[in-house]
C-alpha cells in the first residue's frame, strides 16, 4: 500500500517562503519606486539656478537619490524645482508648466525668492510661488546650500514613502482660471 505524503503545516510553508519571497503592500512598493526615481524639471531664473547646478554635479551628486534625470519638458518630469526669483508676469507660465507635468507631481521651492519673494518687496515680484502652485517643500536660504537642497529632496522622498496627505495639492485650483 502506497504511503500518503503528509501535507506541510502552514508554519513550514511560511518558513520556506521566507527564503525566496518577501511581502509588502503594493502601495508601498509603488511609493518606493516613485520616491527613488524623481525626474526634476529645473525652473532656474536667477542665482539659485546656478546653485542648483552644483547639486547636480559630481560633488553633491543628486544621482545618489535617483533624481539626476533632469528633464526640460514638463511632460517628462514629475518634480518641479523652482530656483530663483519669480515675477508676477511669470506666474501664468509657471502654472502652465505645472499643469503639463505628469501626475503625481511634486514641487520644491528652492531659496528665499521662490519661497517668499526674498528681499524683493516690490509689486512685480511674486511673494512666494505657493500663491499660484502647490509647494511640497520649501528650502530656506539665499542661496540655500547644496546640502539644504539635498535635505529638501530627502524630505520629499520621506513624504512620498510615508503616503503623507497633501491637502495643498488636493485643494489646488488654477488661480488664473479663477480670475477669468
Ligand atoms: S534666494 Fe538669493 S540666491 Fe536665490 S535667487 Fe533669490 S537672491 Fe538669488
Amino acid at each position: 500500500m502506497a504511503q500518503s505524503t503528509p501535507f506541510p503545516s502552514q508554519t513550514d510553508v511560511d518558513e520556506v517562503s521566507k527564503s525566496f519571497a518577501f511581502t509588502t503592500r503594493l502601495d508601498d512598493l509603488v511609493a518606493w519606486g516613485r520616491k527613488n526615481s524623481l525626474w526634476p524639471l529645473p525652473y532656474g531664473t536667477a542665482c539659485c539656478g546656478i546653485e542648483l547646478m552644483s547639486v547636480m554635479g559630481p560633488k553633491y551628486d543628486l544621482a545618489r537619490f535617483g533624481a539626476e534625470v533632469v528633464r526640460f519638458s514638463p511632460r517628462q518630469a514629475d518634480l518641479l524645482l523652482v530656483a530663483g526669483t519669480i515675477t508676477e508676469k511669470m506666474g501664468p507660465i509657471l502654472v502652465h508648466i505645472y499643469e503639463q507635468m505628469l501626475e503625481p507631481k511634486y514641487v520644491i521651492a528652492m531659496g528665499a525668492c521662490a519661497s517668499s519673494g526674498g528681499f524683493y518687496r516690490s509689486y512685480h515680484v511674486m511673494q512666494g510661488i505657493d500663491r499660484v502652485i502647490p509647494v511640497d517643500v520649501f528650502v530656506p536660504g539665499c542661496p540655500p546650500t547644496p546640502e539644504a537642497v539635498l535635505d529638501g529632496v530627502i524630505s520629499l522622498q520621506k513624504m512620498i514613502g510615508d503616503h503623507k496627505p497633501r491637502p495643498w495639492r488636493d485643494n489646488w485650483v488654477n488661480p488664473y482660471e479663477q480670475k477669468q
